[in-house]
């Protein structure tokens, strides 16, 4: 892979290549674009295959970015960092080495914690980089803003794809139990929703949704296949492939996982089954929406939470639309994240 013929490929600003020995750091940061505000976007840290496995994912975690602050209306561009290591290999002057990358990029880019990254981790960065956000002592663990913007995002969907004003009585299958999944399940349920739920290798979890929810227990596979209203991916990406697409009995799809849809042709697909589909990175734009509040200070979670709820007229236009013109949902909102950013 030649990173200059992708950099300009996906529209990229700049990206960092790091290779710190001492500290056994091994990163990749980019920044995709600034145009509406400095880049924001978690740091990855991850056992990639190779180096061009990294650099693929940190130039299309990065765009999805600037997309997702984009339509969530915030200051913001979009960046992402990926460190190439196990997460056994995690140490103190690894995440400092990281930190001290970020202000290489002269504050171009905000790190945050994401997946194999903790708030202990971002607390490390702290002593090095200013360029930080989403730490314990401010605006904390993202997940229950994001659980509550995909409710959002479901209730519009409902409304657009099932024609209900209520998810009582609606039937939603939730792939994935874990920080955002499982506080999703509480929403749905205290709406009256029939969950259905799967989860991979954590027995306790899915006997907790069956004693609070009621919830019926699926495999983690063949939840995808569920006889449901709503299918909510709150696990892996990719998971909507030509594999999975002929087993989808659901009408619509709406939930936190990213990157949902393997490609685009996928997405043609399914719009052609009929299915609808809230575009992963609107729906889950909650957990930065928190945490770009901390940046963007003083933190109100007022203030916060009436943006969150905002995603609900976000998926629901952008539903709307797909209805009337037969144009896949993540086409649509694509093109208007673009409109902002290039505008
Ligand atoms: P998490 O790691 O807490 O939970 C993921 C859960 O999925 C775990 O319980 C895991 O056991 C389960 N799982 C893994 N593979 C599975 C499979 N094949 N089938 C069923 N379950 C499986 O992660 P999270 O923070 O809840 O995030 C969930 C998804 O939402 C991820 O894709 C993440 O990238 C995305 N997301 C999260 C946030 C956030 O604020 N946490 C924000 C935006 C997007």
């Amino acid at each position: 892979m030649n990173a200059m013929e992708e950099m300009v490929k996906y529209r990229h600003e700049k990206v960092l290549f790091v290779n710190n020995e001492k500290a056994g750091l091994k990163a990749i940061i980019a920044v995709h674009n600034t145009n509406l505000g400095p880049a924001i976007g978690g740091c990855r840290l991850w056992p990639y295959e190779s180096y061009d496995a990294a650099l693929f994912d940190v130039l299309r975690l990065s765009r999805g970015m600037s997309h997702k602050n984009a339509v969530a209306g915030l200051p913001h561009g979009g960046g992402k960092g990926v460190i190439i290591a196990d997460p056994s290999q995690k140490s103190e002057a690894m995440f400092e080495a990281f930190a001290e990358a970020v202000n290489n990029l002269g504050g171009d880019y905000i790190t945050a914690e994401d997946v194999n990254t903790t708030c202990d981790d971002a607390m490390i960065m702290l002593r090095k980089t200013k360029h930080i956000c989403g730490l314990p002592m401010n605006s904390g663990d993202p997940s229950p803003f994001t659980s509550r913007g995909v409710w959002q995002g479901i209730k519009a969907t409902a409304k657009v794809a099932l024609g209900r004003d209520s998810l009582e009585g609606v039937t939603i299958a939730v792939q994935g139990l874990g920080k955002v999944g499982y506080d999703l399940c509480r929403y749905l349920h205290k709406d009256g929703a029939k969950l259905i739920v799967g989860n991979r290798s954590n027995k306790a979890m899915l006997e907790k949704a069956q004693e609070e929810f009621g919830a019926t227990v699926m495999g983690t596979n063949e939840i995808l296949g569920a006889e449901c209203d709503i299918l909510a991916p709150c696990a892996l990406g990719a998971i909507i492939n030509p594999t999975t697409l002929p087993t989808l009995k659901c009408k619509a799809i709406a939930g936190a996982a990213n990157n949902q849809i393997l490609d685009d042709a996928t997405g043609l697909a399914l719009k052609e089954k009929g299915i609808f589909y809230a575009p992963d990175f609107v729906i889950n734009g909650g957990g930065v929406i928190n945490a770009a509040a901390e940046v963007d200070g003083p933190y109100d979670e007022k203030a916060v939470l009436e943006k969150v709820d905002n995603i609900y007229n976000s998926i629901e236009h952008i539903l709307t639309e797909s209805k009337a013109t037969g144009e896949p949902e993540g086409v649509i909102a694509t093109r208007y994240a673009e409109s902002l950013i290039y505008r």
